[in-house]
């Protein structure tokens, strides 16, 4: 080993959501560069053996289980010797300002990851952000409290704009053009969509992720979302910031300048790469993510996305144009229809219905505390449920 790395202390990394498809892959970038990378704490939602498993190989001094049902699992005993067990949906947020942290990687699903941010940047520590529903949600609270160099966005699309900015003056940007894959059913119209079923949408052509963001991935609903987050994170309006399909997810997203400059962000589609930078930065470290031979790439392809068939992505523009808690409502419907989609209860395109009719429901307000933003998410979900008992009824 170079004496460069190892004399330096070690970054001290806490994973909340270990066990999904963003937490297993940062635990094999802190396993690629353990020199630099030190994990001490972890959390998992609900599958505790992974868990333990991954407590046991980094030796970590914390873990959390956030599902009060799997606080009592046996294989919790086989924790590492001295480790502390922590219980219950707080527990996140209590390892995420734990003192001797340095660095927390947020990848829960869903608007649970909020808090989790919030907690982190409130405790000063480095946020690598993989939640975008922390700042859909809840972008109004977080970013005020977000110190240059603090959050670094682990969003592939977000990851590489953020980069595309480093040493330009963000007020010579002119658009953020924001790359989407297009999903498996680019190119279908309304009519066909309706007839799609879960095993197709769940096939995603060139991103392997977890169950809930590849149906959003199908939807466009995540690239709606995106577009949000983008806002919140860099300060441009939505009108500035424009999705176009890049069908082999290479270019991960581009900063046009006032000089008709651009500026892209290529690679492999490997989400240890983003990972591994939200650690990283400012430095850039080696990778053993496959690269790309630009010889043999053959041809990069672009498209406009077609707002009329995937309704979502209308619908998150809208959203995001409205503002303050709107984008918490489109948020909190879209888990309970894709919950519902994936569990065969109501067909793909009830998933925008779905989300529309909370959204025609909602009168918009500012976004105040995250006590309020708790308050809305659940009125949403609820408003979502019944809209899917009136569809599957
Ligand atoms: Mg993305």
């Amino acid at each position: 080993m170079g004496a460069c790395a190892g004399d330096a202390p070690r970054q001290r990394v806490a994973i909340l959501g270990c066990t999904g498809s963003i937490g297993t892959q940062a635990l094999d970038v802190c396993r690629q560069h353990a020199d630099r990378l030190q994990v001490v704490a972890l959390s998992a939602h609900a599958r505790t053996s992974e868990l333990v498993a991954a407590a046991r190989e980094f030796g970590v001094s914390h873990v959390a289980v956030t599902d009060p049902a799997h606080a009592a699992d046996p294989v919790l005993s086989e924790l590492p010797s001295g480790c502390e067990l922590d219980v219950g949906a707080a527990a996140a947020c209590r390892i995420a300002a734990l003192d001797d942290v340095d660095t927390v990687l947020v990848s829960v699903v869903g608007a649970a990851g909020l808090e989790a941010s919030h907690a982190v940047l409130a405790a000063g520590k480095r946020l690598a952000l993989a939640n975008k529903e922390s700042l859909v949600v809840g972008g109004d609270l977080l970013m005020p409290l977000a110190a240059p160099g603090q959050l670094l966005p682990v969003d592939s699309e977000h990851a590489a704009i953020f980069q595309c900015l480093l040493g330009e003056d963000a007020r010579e940007l002119h658009t953020i053009w924001l790359t989407c894959s297009g999903g498996p059913f680019f190119g279908r119209t309304a009519r066909e969509l309706a007839g799609v079923g879960v095993a197709g949408a769940l096939a995603h052509p060139t991103w392997s992720m977890g169950a809930k963001i590849t149906i959003d991935s199908a939807t466009l609903m995540n690239k709606g979302l995106e577009r949000i987050e983008a806002m919140h994170l860099f300060g441009v309006d939505l009108d500035r910031i424009q999705v176009v399909i890049q069908r082999e997810s290479k270019i991960h997203s581009m900063v046009e300048y006032a000089d008709g400059s651009v500026i892209a962000h290529l690679g492999a589609s490997d989400m240890r790469i983003p990972i591994q930078y939200a650690f990283s930065y400012p430095e850039r470290w080696s990778t053993p993510a496959p690269r790309v031979d630009f010889r043999t790439l053959g041809s990069l392809t672009f498209a406009a996305p077609d707002m009329d068939s995937f309704r979502c992505l209308a619908l998150a523009e809208e959203a995001g144009r409205v503002g303050g808690t709107m984008p918490c409502v489109l948020n909190a419907a879209n888990e309970v229809a894709v919950d519902a989609f994936l569990h065969d209860r109501v067909g793909f395109t009830d998933i925008p219905r779905v989300v529309e009719a909370c959204m025609d429901a909602h009168e918009r307000d500012q976004v105040r505390s995250i006590a309020q933003l708790r308050d809305i998410d659940a009125w949403a979900r609820v408003r979502a449920c019944e809209q899917l008992a009136r569809i599957a009824g």
